[in-house]
């Protein structure tokens, strides 16, 4: 039997971003179900940083992880992980208010995002139809992440630092005994005071298996696909484009175009797969709101987004259940968000204090709790 300071269960970017920062000050093991690191939901995201259109609490982890994205540490990634993009959310006509709302929100937490006239917005994606068209949410900061380097750096910088990423391990049972945590997989058991729960869409699952209640978390399927770029138009410098009521969005990419239904169907937790039918509603809908025809599909995708009920991430121990930690809830966001949300994990664990400078955010450890579910979901079923 392996023992350690702290097992993390779960080698998506949750796990890998909090395995390198625990390991830092601690002795840690990564256990992962599958045979390479974020073959989940880390591998299929559609790899954005932005700060706008998201609840406050990810808007300032978002922020909080920028420096670390912009500067990371030396030997951590081979070439920038964010290079320049932009995101544009284009409303209708009767949507001015609900555009204006978001852009004063995010202004006032400092996100640079401004308002844009149907005119602008159709100089920077040409392909928008202009109809009922009112105008759009801009945010030029917002950036292409590489999501691969950054999974990357976390899992190499974790090995750096004497940690373990080990995979084929699926955790079959997980039992406190002596005040450790037994964790039980084909690879072998392996036993800390403290277990990390970063299992993603089975984080809920893997609560149930150590005896915790869990928090009611729920997966939700988005679905995406790359097709073809199209001959007429050079999409090249076109932000990542979608619509208010989220019902599509476009992201360039060199020779092709991401398309996504922008959906969010809750499901049981599994290997994610794209419906026909989504796919050719995301479809639809961009070729209804944009000049953009999607001819020939190079990929199909789709992943699991897992939200806890008031759709605020977790990062803290459960009140109830000795040295059991959540990393979990990161829904549409636990890319932008990990380098903030390993850190906050790693304080937390090591008994210290939220780092001051996300304090100064106004990121607190309550708005992170565990506990803060605990009364609306304290039965074990
Ligand atoms: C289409 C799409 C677009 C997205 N776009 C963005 C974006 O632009 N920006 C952004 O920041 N985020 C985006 N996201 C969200 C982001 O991808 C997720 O928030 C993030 O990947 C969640 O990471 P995770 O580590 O929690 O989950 P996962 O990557 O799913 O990792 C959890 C891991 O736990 C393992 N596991 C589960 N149970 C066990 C067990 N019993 N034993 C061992 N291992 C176990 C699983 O095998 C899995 O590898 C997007 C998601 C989707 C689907």
């Amino acid at each position: 039997m392996d023992s350690i300071d702290v097992l993390v269960i779960g080698g998506g970017i949750a796990g890998a971003s909090a395995g390198f920062a625990i390991a830092a000050n601690r002795g840690v093991v990564v256990l992962e179900r599958e045979d390479a690191p974020g073959y989940h939901t880390s591998g299929r995201s559609a790899a954005q940083y932005a700060q706008g259109f998201e609840p406050a609490v990810v808007r300032r982890l978002a922020i909080a992880s920028r420096g670390f994205l912009s500067n990371p540490p030396s030997g951590f990634a081979q070439a920038p992980l964010l290079s320049p993009r932009g995101s544009l959310v284009v409303g209708r006509v009767g949507q001015e208010i609900a555009l204006a709302t978001e852009v004063a929100e995010a202004q006032a937490d400092g996100v640079d995002e401004r308002l844009v006239d149907a005119a602008e917005a159709r100089s920077l994606v040409p392909a928008l139809v202009a109809d009922d068209l009112a105008g759009g949410v801009l945010e030029p900061g917002a950036m292409d992440l590489d999501v691969g380097a950054l999974l990357g750096g976390f899992v190499r910088g974790l090995r750096a630092q004497g940690g373990r990423l080990v995979t084929d391990a699926e955790v079959i049972g997980l039992d406190r005994r002596d005040g450790l945590w037994l964790a039980t997989t084909r690879a072998g058991t392996f036993a800390a005071p403290i277990v990390v729960n970063a299992a993603g869409a089975w984080a809920d699952v893997l609560a149930r298996m150590a005896g915790v209640a869990p928090l009611g978390l729920v997966p939700k399927r988005r679905t995406a696909f790359l097709f073809d770029p199209p001959a007429e138009f050079d999409t090249g410098r076109w932000p990542l484009t979608g619509d208010l009521d989220s019902t599509w969005y476009i992201k360039p990419e060199p020779d092709r175009v991401m398309g996504s239904l922008a959906d969010e169907t809750p499901s049981a937790p599994c290997d994610a797969q794209p419906e026909e039918l989504d796919v050719a509603q995301a479809i639809a809908n961009i070729e209804a709101a944009t000049a953009l025809r999607v001819r020939r599909l190079q990929r199909r995708w789709a992943g699991l987004r897992t939200f806890a009920p008031d759709l605020q991430p977790l990062n803290g121990f459960d009140p109830k259940a000795e040295g059991f930690y959540w990393l979990a809830g990161q829904g549409g966001y636990g890319m932008l968000t990990a380098p903030a949300m390993a850190r906050a994990a790693a304080a937390l664990i090591e008994g210290r204090d939220l780092p001051p400078e996300m304090r100064a955010l106004g990121l607190s450890t309550d708005a992170l709790s565990a506990g803060r579910l605990r009364e609306s979901t304290s039965r074990a079923d």
